[in-house]
């Protein structure tokens, strides 16, 4: 197995450069501290300041590192400012996944420290679940595509049984290995909207057959408006959530809420060869060049970057670190001094990416 790995690396637009660079630091902290893998980072130029600067959002040269790296780790690219000549954003983010085929977007909504969360837990009940974002299809499918006239605006939503397959394999496999390193009890919700739409009971059928191949993971449905309220009232019931890209991408910032903020909250878009790492919140042109963007959601995406290369090539040291950094991270929010103030703290980006990086010297 290789102990040598390629990192293709979008520092991307607005706050993205400035969460980059201190995650890469701590990673080459971590490698050094054992001599058991090398990360090798490789820039690859993407998003709207390259697009203002050059015409070219995703360049085919970008394209050729993520392809050829071993994972690709990346902050959050787009301006509302910078729009291609239909009116859109410039999301090479969305093309990625596309490209690679990254069905499965993995959002962990772990509750890391309770002053942060907004919801009352009466009896302290645990809030860890995973929302998984089909990332490919659904409505998203239609991006680019959508027609508009002056009188109506069409987009189509596409389901289709082969990625729905895998997504779900998935989602049991993760709800397995969560059930089996005593985590949870091992259950998958299909979250959807059946109830109105065909091509929702076109899902959840495929959930169900999907399902008769792991009999030890329990399984239950829940329509999506329902999952919100649930989200809200009692977290603490969710394992496995599993649904289409749209519902994901707004039940995602849900959980972030839920956590703390986007700030907070790290994920992953997976697929059967590639992946890509990266928070869930966007470029925050509002407070980019500031010194003040909180790092830790980078920084946990770059701890689930070395979960996944770990896993992929039976490197313990790697599974080791990613451990030991979401464990720094969780250590440094106990202090309000060393946290970020979009939750409620007084350090600056440095200040915070700083204070992990001493905890995992220690
Ligand atoms: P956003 O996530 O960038 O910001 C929403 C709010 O959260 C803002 O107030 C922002 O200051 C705050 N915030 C976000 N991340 C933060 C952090 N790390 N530290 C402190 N505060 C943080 O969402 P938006 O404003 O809707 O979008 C801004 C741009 O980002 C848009 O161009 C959008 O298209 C793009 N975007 C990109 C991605 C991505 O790359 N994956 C995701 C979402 C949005």
């Amino acid at each position: 197995m290789s102990t040598e790995f390629t990192i293709a690396v979008f520092e991307g637009d607005g706050i993205g450069p400035e969460i980059m660079t201190p995650t890469i630091e701590i990673l080459k902290q971590l490698q050094s501290s054992s001599d058991k893998y090398t990360l090798n980072f490789s820039i690859a130029p993407a998003g709207a300041n390259h697009y203002q600067q050059t015409s070219e959002s995703l360049p085919e040269q970008s394209l050729k590192i993520a392809e050829e790296s071993d994972a690709i780790l990346l902050s959050a690219m787009g301006l509302p400012g910078v729009r291609y000549p239909d009116g859109t954003e410039i999301s090479p983010q969305i093309e990625l996944r596309k490209a690679f085929n990254l069905y499965a977007g993995v959002r962990p909504v772990t509750v890391r420290n309770s002053k942060y969360c907004p919801i009352r837990r009466p009896n302290g009940e645990v809030i860890d679940f995973v929302l998984i974002r089909e990332s490919t299809e659904g409505l998203f499918h239609s991006m680019g595509k959508g027609t508009v006239t002056h009188e109506e605006a069409t987009e189509t939503l596409m389901i289709t049984r082969d990625v729905s397959e895998q997504l779900f394999d998935f989602a049991f496999k993760l709800a397995g290995q969560r059930k089996s390193s005593g985590v949870s009890s091992g259950r998958v919700t299909c979250v959807d909207k059946a109830n109105v739409f065909r091509a929702f009971a076109f899902f959840r059928e495929i959930f169900d057959e999907r399902a008769k191949n792991f009999p030890d993971i329990e399984t239950e449905y829940a329509y999506v408006d329902a999952t919100a309220l649930w989200m809200v009232q009692r977290p603490w019931s969710f394992d496995v959530l599993v649904t289409e890209n749209m519902f994901g991408d707004i039940l995602s910032d849900l959980g972030a809420g839920l956590m703390g903020g986007l700030g907070l909250a790290p994920s992953a878009d997976i697929g059967n060869n590639q992946a890509v790492f990266q928070p869930c919140h966007g470029s925050a042109p509002d407070i980019a060049g500031k010194g003040i963007a909180n790092p830790f959601a980078m920084i946990l995406s770059a701890g689930m970057m070395l979960d996944w290369l770990g896993h992929q090539n039976n490197n313990d040291q790697m599974i080791l670190d990613a451990t030991a950094l979401k464990d720094a991270v969780n250590s440094v929010l106990a202090d309000r001094a060393q946290v970020t103030s979009d939750i409620g703290g007084t350090a600056s980006t440095k200040q915070a990416a700083q204070a992990v990086m001493k905890c995992l010297g220690k």
